[in-house]
Parts: C-alpha cells; structure tokens; sequence
C-alpha cells in the first residue's frame, strides 16, 4: 500500500531537471491515499518508520535501475533518512546492499536527513554520516534552519548540500529575511556546498533565489510530487 511519488528538482541557472525527490505516500483501501504527516509521526513512534525507509530506498533503487536500462540521462533521486535510521547500526550496510541488489553507484542516491537529528546527537550522526560520504553516499541537510542548528555547527558537519527550510522562501520576504537569505547561501557556497531551495511557488520567488545565486530549486510551481510514471515523462522531455 505504500508508494513513491517523485518530486522534480531543477537547476536554476538552466531550468533543467536535476533530480528528484522521492516522497511516500499511504494508499489505503479504505482511505485512499495518505500524505505522510498522518503516519510518518507514528512510525516514527513505534519504530516501524525504519523498515517503511529502506522499503522507499529499495524502490527507488529499483527505479533508477530500471531508467538506466531505458538510457535515460543518469538523474540522482534523494531520499528522506529518518533520525531512527541514524540509530540504526546497519545503516551503512543496508544501503549498500541495496545499491548492489540494483546495480546503482551511491553518488545516484541523495540522502536527507533533517536538521533537528543532527543538533540531538552531534557526535553519532557526525560518525555515521562520515561513513556514508566515504562509500560515495551524497548528504544533504534537510530543513536547515527550521530549528536550533547553529552557524557554527556547520563548520563540523561532514555533508555536501544544504536544503533551505520552506519557510525562508514561503515567508513575506521583507528586506530583513531577504538579507538573512541571501546571506546563509553566500554562507553555504563559502563553504562549498550547493543550496536547494524547496516550496517554490512563485515567480517571484525563483528571481531572488537565482539573483541570490541559489544551485537548485523544487517547488509546486514546477511540479508536485509525481508518480514514478509521471515524473519519466518530465525526464523523456
Ligand atoms: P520534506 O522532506 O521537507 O518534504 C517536502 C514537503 O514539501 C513534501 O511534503 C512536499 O510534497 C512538500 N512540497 C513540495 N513543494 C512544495 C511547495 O511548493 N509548497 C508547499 N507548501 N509544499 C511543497 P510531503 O510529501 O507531504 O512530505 C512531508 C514530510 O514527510 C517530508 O518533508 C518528510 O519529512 C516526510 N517524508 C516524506 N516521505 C518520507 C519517507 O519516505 N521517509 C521519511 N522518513 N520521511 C518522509
Ligand atoms: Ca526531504
Ligand atoms: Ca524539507
């Protein structure tokens, strides 16, 4: 009952498709299908949330290999990691297995994992996510500053992309969170990260990402998360 949408992600210097984000959502018989914030917090809760990940994981493997059998251009799909996953011992092992069972190099599967898992235990997840960035895993962090990480955190964390909270782009953008904008991207690209923006909505919205020299963008007002056989349309054009 659990299924895959895809979510398109989009270079902004091009507006070329870059990837996607893969998002589940609950199919029930009864009713219908489900947007993850009415389960996500209970697996969460009873634990049942790490198997429901490595069955998305799995899937998307599988798509992927089954676009690379067609010849498609070889686009990276991320995948969410929830904070019970990082717990999780067999992390590594279980998503290197599942590259293998596919066939997929590791740099194909984009990791997010959100920033509220990182400021609970900086010291494991600084552990575990190194280890995926040495196997070839890509890190992105997801959310960032939605909650409590700070500027000086970013320094030690090991991770490649940084995924801006919603809320950046989606609040009224008055001059102050413009300025608090633009700076945390000048920030991240010091750093030398690349920058996703997420909830792009509007025109408006992509002209001062683009001016503020943001990587990629992802957003309802190019598409809404798809079905896999959706989205290979967007990826056929
Ligand atoms: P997220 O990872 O921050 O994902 C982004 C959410 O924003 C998605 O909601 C997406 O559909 C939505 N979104 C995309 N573009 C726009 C836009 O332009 N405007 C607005 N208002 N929203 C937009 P969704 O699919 O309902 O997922 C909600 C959350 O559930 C995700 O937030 C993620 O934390 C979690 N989630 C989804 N799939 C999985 C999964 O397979 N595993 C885990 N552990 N968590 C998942
Ligand atoms: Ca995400
Ligand atoms: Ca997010």
């Amino acid at each position: 009952q659990f299924v895959i949408y895809l979510q398109p992600k989009y270079r902004i210097a091009d507006n070329r498709l870059a990837g996607a984000e893969a998002l589940v959502r609950w199919n029930h018989p009864e009713w219908g299908l489900q947007p993850p914030s009415e389960f996500i917090p209970l697996f969460e809760k009873n634990g049942f949330i790490t198997r429901l990940d490595q069955y998305i994981w799995d899937g998307v493997c599988s798509i992927l290999r089954e676009w690379d059998d067609k010849g498609y251009p070889p686009i990276s799909i991320s995948v969410n990691v929830s904070r019970a996953d990082i717990y999780n011992a067999d992390l590594v092992d279980i998503l290197i297995h599942t590259l293998k069972k596919y066939d997929v190099l590791p740099e194909r599967l984009h990791l997010e994992i959100t920033e509220s898992a990182y400021t609970e235990n900086p010291k494991q997840i600084i552990d575990t996510v190194s280890r995926l960035r040495k196997v070839g895993f890509i890190v992105e962090m997801d959310d960032f500053g939605s909650g409590y990480s700070s500027l000086n955190m970013l320094n030690e964390l090991p991770i490649d992309i940084l995924k801006l909270d919603m809320g950046f782009v989606q609040g009224d953008l008055s001059t102050n969170s413009n300025n608090i904008l633009s700076f945390i991207i000048s920030l991240a690209k010091w750093m030398d990260y690349a920058v996703v923006a997420e909830g792009i909505e509007t025109e408006e919205q992509i002209q001062m990402l683009r001016n503020m020299d943001c990587n990629f963008v992802q957003g309802y007002y190019f598409a809404k998360p798809l079905p896999p056989e959706e989205f290979e349309k967007h990826l056929i054009e």
